[in-house]
């Protein structure tokens, strides 16, 4: 079930219960190796999006295909290919990180051996080696959103999803994630971000979709974007939010 893209979403919609329509029959693709952001203002749909193709959300109508994998008929496999950092954080907070992490690996069936190895690696990259023996509610906040992309790599995944990884994060610590995902997507990993900061997406993406109440309005490359916002033609308001 090869093709080249790590991502293809056709006609995906969203009705909660209750009637709201989060998304309103959206396409997306991204290709594998990509660095890809989904830009849009808070209530646009970028979590319900993230929610189906992991299968927290159940879709409405639509297909969604992870590395040509249908998450209808071959989830597990799908879902094998993602690494997800959620928005929020979801681990047992009095846990240690090294459980945490060596946990995580044992749901995929990583061997006990391996999966310490990986997490020490992981935990040196991420400057979180010092807390290696301190439980996650000891971590400051981009510590814990640091613990999460550590977590999400434990399986060793093609691709990385990343829901909204730098809000409230200081810029320090901002701008060493930044450079962790860049090396990660040198090595081939697929990068799909949400973001509601444009110079975030303008400093680290290749290309971009904008949605926006639950309909993708913009899909282009970065330069496409920053061509149009200098032409001024560009109206859609990202600053709507928080
Ligand atoms: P974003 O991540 O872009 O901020 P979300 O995908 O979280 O947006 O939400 C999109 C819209 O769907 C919002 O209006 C939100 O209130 C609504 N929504 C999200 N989750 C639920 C839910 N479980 N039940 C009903 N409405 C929801
Ligand atoms: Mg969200």
């Amino acid at each position: 079930a090869y093709d080249s893209y790590a991502l293809e979403i056709n006609a995906l919609a969203k009705t909660y219960k209750g009637g709201f329509q989060a998304l309103k029959g959206i396409d997306l693709t991204v290709k594998q190796g990509d660095f890809f952001a989904l830009l849009g203002p808070n209530g646009a749909g970028k979590s319900t999006t993230i929610g189906v193709i992991t299968s927290l959300v159940n879709k409405t109508k639509g297909q969604v295909k992870v590395f040509g994998y249908d998450i209808d008929t071959d989830l597990e496999k799908a879902k094998s290919f993602i690494g997800l950092v959620p928005q929020e954080f979801n681990f047992n907070q009095f846990e240690p990180l090294m459980n945490i992490l060596v946990n995580q690996a044992g749901y995929y069936g990583v061997d006990k051996k391996t999966a310490v190895i990986r997490a020490e690696k992981y935990l040196k990259q991420l400057s979180l080696w010092d807390k290696r023996h301190a439980a996650a509610r000891e971590l400051s906040g981009g510590m814990k959103r640091r613990l999460m992309i550590a977590r999400a790599l434990m399986h060793e995944p093609q691709m990385l999803i990343l829901d909204e990884p730098t809000a409230g994060v200081d810029i320090e610590i901002r701008r060493g994630m930044w450079d962790f995902l860049q090396t990660l997507n040198a090595q081939g990993i697929t990068i799909i971000l949400t973001t509601h900061y444009l110079e975030e997406a303008e400093s680290l993406c290749r290309n971009i979709a904008i949605i926006d109440g639950g309909e993708i309005v913009e899909n282009t490359s970065m330069k496409g974007l920053l061509a149009q916002l200098e032409g001024e033609t560009f109206v859609l308001d990202l600053a709507v939010h928080q």
